[in-house]
């Protein structure tokens, strides 16, 4: 039996990426997990490949009726829902500022921002309906800490992501509830579109780590979070990026 035995876990973005590895970890660790995704069939075949009960919902965490639809089918199938893996997130398109399309902005924003918190909405009523607490984790980012090149939606979006974590934190400390985030610096995923992915090894060897991370190294920080090791942890933003973020905040 893991440290999560018991548990009942969604995971956000279930389908790909950090949030494949996160539903993985967290379903060797015990926990019955429900895998969101606005891709159906990842889902689907994510949830099929996990050790223990596990569920996959096709939603888009943008919508109150996508966030709705993965909670119901939680509480559907396994009656309650104790832990969220809020992590779904799209990078939007790379442009300067003055040519940013607003549209996409808007898109940007509705899943990394709006997205989670819908997802921080539904997981505090669920835990006020169960007179329960529980944990929530939702992925930020190191753009969620400093400035980057050609990303101002998604940059935005993550700065906003810490947002909702201190305000969340503050509002479920005294109810039981711990929402803290993981802030990952350059995880080879599907976030990335094929000519940046092409290009992601050499950045690597700006890391003072001298490597890109892995996802399941990201998912060994959520398993982490919500899980009891971490019970006095609450408002806290956790990055795993290779020493990434001290390159500019230590000074030598
Ligand atoms: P990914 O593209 O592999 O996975 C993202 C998943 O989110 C996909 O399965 C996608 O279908 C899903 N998704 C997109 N829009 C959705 C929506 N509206 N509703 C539901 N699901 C939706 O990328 P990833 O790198 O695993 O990204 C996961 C999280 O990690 C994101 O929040 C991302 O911003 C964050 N992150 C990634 C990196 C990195 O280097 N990969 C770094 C920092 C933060």
């Amino acid at each position: 039996m893991g440290n999560l035995a018991g548990k009942v876990a969604v995971v956000t973005g279930g389908g790909s990426g950090i949030g494949t590895a996160s539903a993985r970890r967290l379903a060797q660790e015990g926990a019955r997990v429900v895998v969101a995704d606005i891709d159906g069939e990842s889902a689907a075949r994510v949830a099929a490949g996990l050790p223990g009960e596990a569920e996959a919902v096709a939603a888009d965490v943008s919508t109150e009726d996508g966030v709705e639809s993965y909670i119901r089918a939680a509480v559907d199938r396994f009656g309650r829902i104790d832990l969220h893996h809020l992590n779904a997130g799209v990078l939007g398109t790379m442009a300067p500022l003055p040519d940013v399309d607003p549209a996409d902005f808007d898109h940007v924003i509705a899943v990394n921002l709006r997205g989670p918190f819908l997802g921080l909405r539904a997981a505090f009523r669920r835990y006020r309906e169960q007179a329960s607490g529980g944990a929530v984790v939702l992925t930020a980012s190191i753009s969620s800490l400093r400035g980057a090149d050609d990303q101002l939606p998604y940059q935005t979006s993550k700065h906003g992501v810490l947002g909702l974590v201190h305000g969340a934190a503050m509002y479920g400390a005294p109810r039981g509830v711990r929402v803290n985030a993981v802030a990952p610096g350059l995880i080879p995923t599907g976030i990335f579109a094929p000519d940046r992915a092409a290009t992601l090894g050499q950045r690597g060897g700006t890391i003072p780590m001298r490597r890109l991370g892995t996802v399941d190294e990201i998912a060994g920080v959520v398993a982490f979070l919500l899980g009891d090791d971490s019970s006095y942890v609450t408002g806290e933003v956790v990055s795993a990026d290779g020493g990434a973020f001290i390159v500019n905040t230590v000074v030598r």
